[in-house]
Formats: C-alpha cells, structure tokens, sequence
C-alpha cells in the first residue's frame, strides 16, 4: 500500500451544507466511514482532492422500521442497521446482509450511503499504482485503452457491483433519496443501478453504474414491507469472516398452502450492478420442486454474468449465486410465516 496523498476533508453539518460544499469543490468526493474509498486512495485509483463526510449529518443517522415500510439514513452505520430490532423482525435480509459486510471494524465505521454508493471491483482495476500501470491500465482508470477482462468490448467495463445491501432493498421495492442543486429526488432502486454494460453503450456499466447527477448524495433508503413475506440473505466469500462477496444473494418468499404465493430472488457480486432476477413470476401458484429449480437456473443463466472480474471463474461464481438462490428459497419456502 502506498502512503494517503494529501486532501482536505469538510465536515457539514446538514444537507444544505453538502449541497453547497458539492458545488463549491466539483471534484470533491462524499466519505461516509471510508472503509471502501480511503484504500482506493491509498492504491491511486481515486485521487480527490476535497472529502466531504457526511458523520456530522445527526439527520441522516435514524432508522425507521415497521411491518409497512423502512427508512434509513445514509449516515447509518452498518452495525445499527444489522442489529435494529424492527428491521431484523419486518426485514431480516436486509439486517443480515448488513451484518455480513466485510469485518466488525469496517461495520462499525461504514455507512449504508457508502454501501449502497460502493464502487464496482475488478481484478485488473483493484491493484497498486504500480501493478496497474504495469499493465497499461484499463477503461476505467481513463488512463488505459482497453478492457483486459473483455478485450473485444466496445468501450464498456464489466467489473462487479459487490454491495451488500443492495440486492436486500431490490427485494422490498428499494428506492434511493437524493439530495443536490436541483434539491430531492427519490428514484426505484431498480432504476437507479444502471451496470447493464450494453454493447450498444444504451445504458451504464461497471464505471458509470449509477443513475446519480453531478453533486448529488445519497440521503436515504427506503423499503416497503410485504405481510408473510419470509426473507434471508446469504454470501459465498474466499475467507468467511471479511472479505468481498464471491456472490451474495436476497431471497423473499411468501408461501400459500402447498405453493409459491410471492418470491423475490436478488443477487450482488455477478454483474456491474445489483440483479433482481426477471421473471420469478412464473413460479406463483407452483410448488417449490425441480420444475421450479429448473425455472431458476434458467433465469439465472439469461440474467447473470459469467466474466473473469474476480479471482474465481466467471462461470463458477454464477453457479454459485444459483445454488445458494435455490438453497435460501428453499427454506424460506419451509419456513413458517
Ligand atoms: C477487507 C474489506 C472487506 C470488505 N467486504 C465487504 C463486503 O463483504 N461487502 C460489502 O458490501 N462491502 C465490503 N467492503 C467495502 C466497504 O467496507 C463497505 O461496502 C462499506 O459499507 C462502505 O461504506 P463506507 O461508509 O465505509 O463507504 P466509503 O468508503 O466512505 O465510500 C464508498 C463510496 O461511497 C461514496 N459515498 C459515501 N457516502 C455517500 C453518500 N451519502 N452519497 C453518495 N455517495 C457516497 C463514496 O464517495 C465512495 O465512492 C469491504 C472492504 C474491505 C476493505
Ligand atoms: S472490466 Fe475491464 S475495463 Fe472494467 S475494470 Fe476490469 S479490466 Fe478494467
């Protein structure tokens, strides 16, 4: 690791005092615990001059849970959300997948903006200066020409989305709270994560994967509850205790005598941005049997990416976030409401 350059750090107070710190410093960065943006720093890959941290925003340190709907400050910490008594009752994936991130150090000092914000990863673009450089760079350092995990693409980058959280808040209709010069808006999570890394550069990818405008901050996460909806999240990751996810994925299932009455299947660590799997509709009114796991591992087979971006295989990785869909539905299937 190299040693941290130099930058300035402003510390507002409130909102309006980010906004106006954004405008005032355009190449600023927002820092919430600084778990994930302080290595990159430290390897090269980002080099703001200004942070702007948002640990004074008091405003943006509250949870609201109930069985009807979840609000979460950006400025929550990982630890709070994972242990908050309403949201492991009304929302248990999404306080497991809280309390699943990296290690106890980094929940106790990173953020759900900084979670749901968190910059894609890529075996050629999460190294030193040095390695990087080595190897001429790459598209999303701007400073290479090419895409060393698809050398054929177009201009467009594949590294993955390995947020936690997200695929949790994709499960309950999570929407992101924004805040900026044009003042608040509130946008689908499902539209705010744009990594589809389409050929024809219609949409983001692994550098542009989120539908955020200059000088905006992510102020809030919201859910929306669902009555006798079971859910879970689980990960595969190369060293249990801290480490990036392999694959994560959500699970929600509400169940009707013998059948399928709702399943909601999410995943992280597969493609630029967090997936919740197209299609599980066809499953309602079934049973959970093989009929229905082949359903699954065709969807997940047309939706997930198989590229080389982390030290397993591409393939591998979608087998895994596969297996362990099928494994959470099932048991959430037999799970009591
Ligand atoms: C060893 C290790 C293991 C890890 N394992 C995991 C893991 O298993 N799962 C996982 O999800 N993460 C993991 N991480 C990454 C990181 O610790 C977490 O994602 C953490 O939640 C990031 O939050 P933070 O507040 O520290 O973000 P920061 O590092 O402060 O910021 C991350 C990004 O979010 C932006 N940002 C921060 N706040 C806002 C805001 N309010 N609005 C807009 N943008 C904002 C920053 O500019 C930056 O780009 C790991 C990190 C390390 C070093
Ligand atoms: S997917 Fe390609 S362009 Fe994106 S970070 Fe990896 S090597 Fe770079």
């Amino acid at each position: 690791m190299d040693a941290l350059p130099d930058f300035d750090v402003i510390r507002p107070t409130s909102i309006a005092e980010v906004v106006a710190a954004r405008k005032a410093h355009p190449d600023s960065r927002m820092i919430g615990g600084g778990t994930d943006l302080l290595v990159n720093i430290r390897r090269g890959i980002e080099k703001p001059p200004v942070l702007i941290d948002t640990a004074g925003l008091d405003e943006l340190k509250t949870i609201e849970a109930d069985e009807t709907g979840l609000t979460v400050g950006a400025s929550v910490r990982l630890v709070d959300l994972a242990t908050h008594e309403g949201v492991r009752r009304h929302y248990p994936a999404i306080a497991e997948a809280a309390g699943s991130i990296a290690g106890p150090s980094h929940r106790n000092m990173g953020t759900v903006g900084g979670n749901i914000a968190l910059d894609t990863r890529c075996i050629f673009y999460n190294q030193s200066e040095w390695w990087r450089e080595t190897n001429n760079h790459c598209l999303k350092t701007e400073l290479g020409e090419m895409c060393h995990v698809a050398p054929k693409s177009k201009g467009v980058c594949f590294a993955t989305y390995s947020g936690d959280l997200a695929p949790a808040f994709l499960l309950f209709g999570g929407s992101v709270d924004l805040a900026g010069p044009e003042g608040e808006r509130s946008v689908a999570m499902n539209d705010f994560f744009i990594g589809y890394s389409k050929q024809d550069g219609s949409t983001g990818d692994g550098i542009v994967y989120m539908a955020i405008k200059p000088g905006e901050m992510i102020v809030r996460v919201r859910a929306t509850g669902t009555p006798g909806l079971n859910s879970a999240y689980d990960k595969v990751r190369i060293r249990r205790t801290i480490e990036y996810p392999v694959a994560g994925c959500a699970a929600a299932v509400r169940r009707d005598g013998d059948a399928i009455a709702d399943v909601r299947i999410a995943f992280t660590g597969t493609n630029p941005r967090p997936v919740l799997l197209e299609g599980t509709d066809a499953l309602v009114g079934k049973p959970w049997d093989e009929n229905a796991q082949q359903v699954v591992d065709d969807l997940c087979k047309d939706q997930l990416m198989s590229m080389k971006t982390t030290f397993t295989p591409g393939h591998y990785r979608r087998r895994v976030a596969t297996q362990m869909s099928k494994r959470l539905v099932g048991r959430l299937f037999e799970q009591p409401a």
